[in-house]
């Protein structure tokens, strides 16, 4: 593809906090940014350079903004693939494509991906009715977690079941769709994998995170994760092959489970820009969202070189109300101009930088 001259314009698809940080990283690379949202006022829309509010069903809405458009990308892996088709339909390429989305979509076909590239995951079964849940807790080894299959996130959907006695309750608490049953894993920490891969097919990743998730929902990342050197590699390696056998254009996240002995089993991925890559901008030459922004250009990539050890902490529900008396000299704010907070809500994180990397 011939590469976006800046000055040329660029949509989003969503418009949360994700978007609006590509928005800003778009607007410093010279690109004009407009945001697609169904919400009203979303948070990317204060610092784009237009908003289309409208549905993800609204053809012609999107058809009017793909003309708009000399390239879509988008921050929010729910957006329905027809919606995509719709864009591309009336003209403007969208980054990264449908299939990336589909398979992310559903964590079956996901799992079922993520095995084929041979990128092992933790053992699951497919449940699609409660008939399914006994056999299935069987298959798994006794104990594990009933996810629906469509629109869990931040551990929304789902639901740990340790003994046949729960399964009905379970059932129930995922609000009865279809889903797999995931066995318990057993691990020491979790990472990811912030990965990018250019329009030509050059691909780099970042230093892995160590996260950790409370009520299911991220809290902390840290650069570096402490882990050995070949953990990581084959993590990095991995997250290579995924975005390859995707034929996706932009950033990844795949996200790990590492055993005690350094196993690693694959959770999940997006198909986007990650919370657990917020930290890369202050930490790093180059950061997740400048980079997204370039692969959508068709621009070259650029370093993902390490400069600083960093923690990322996420500020969620009240903890969004920072006050920037309590800020240190080398904390990062970023507030995502969220109207209100809500519990479980991300409203903003600090990345602090602990000085430069020593490895
Ligand atoms: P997910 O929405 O699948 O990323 O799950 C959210 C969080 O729940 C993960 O980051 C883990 O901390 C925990 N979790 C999910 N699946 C499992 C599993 N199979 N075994 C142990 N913990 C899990």
């Amino acid at each position: 593809m011939t590469p976006l001259r800046p000055g040329a314009t660029i949509g989003i698809l969503g418009g949360g906090q994700l978007g609006r940080m590509l928005a800003s990283a778009g607007a410093q690379l010279g690109f004009d940014v407009l945001i697609y949202s169904p919400e009203e006022d979303p948070p990317a829309g204060r610092v784009a350079a237009g908003v289309w509010s409208a549905a993800w069903d609204d053809t012609e809405a999107l058809t009017e903004f793909a003309k708009a458009c000399d390239a879509v990308t988008l921050e929010f892996e729910n957006v329905p693939v027809r919606t995509v088709e719709a864009v591309e339909a009336a003209g403007a390429p969208v980054r990264p494509g449908a299939r990336s989305l589909t398979v992310s979509q559903d964590r079956y076909t996901e799992k079922t991906f993520l095995n084929a590239q041979d990128i092992p995951t933790a053992r699951f079964e497919p449940v699609d009715g409660p008939g399914d849940v006994i056999s299935a807790l069987k298959a798994v080894g006794g104990t594990g977690v009933l996810k629906t299959r469509r629109e869990g996130y931040d551990g929304k959907g789902q639901a740990w079941i340790r003994s046949p006695e729960e399964a009905e309750a379970a059932w129930r608490r995922i609000g009865e769709a279809p889903a797999i049953l995931e066995a318990a894993v057993g691990f020491q920490c979790e990472i990811s994998v912030i990965v990018a891969r250019s329009a030509n097919g050059e691909t780099a990743t970042w230093a892995p995170p160590r996260n950790t998730h409370k009520d299911g929902i991220l809290s902390l990342s840290q650069v570096p994760s402490g882990l050995p050197k070949a953990v990581e590699d084959e993590a990095r390696a991995k997250a290579q092959r995924l975005v390859q056998a995707l034929d996706h254009v932009g950033v990844l996240a795949l996200e790990y489970f590492v055993l005690p002995d350094g196993t690693l089993l694959a959770n999940e991925f997006a198909p986007r820009v990650h919370n657990s890559g917020h930290w890369t901008p202050e930490a790093c030459q180059t950061g997740q969202f400048e980079q997204h922004m370039r692969c959508v250009a068709g621009w070259p990539l650029g370093s993902t070189y390490r400069l600083f050890d960093a923690e990322m902490i996420n500020l969620i529900g009240e903890a969004g109300l920072v006050s920037p008396a309590s800020l240190g000299p080398y904390d990062t704010l970023t507030l995502y101009g969220k109207r209100e907070a809500r519990p479980g809500r991300k409203m903003g994180h600090i990345t602090r930088r602990l000085g430069p990397r020593k490895d």
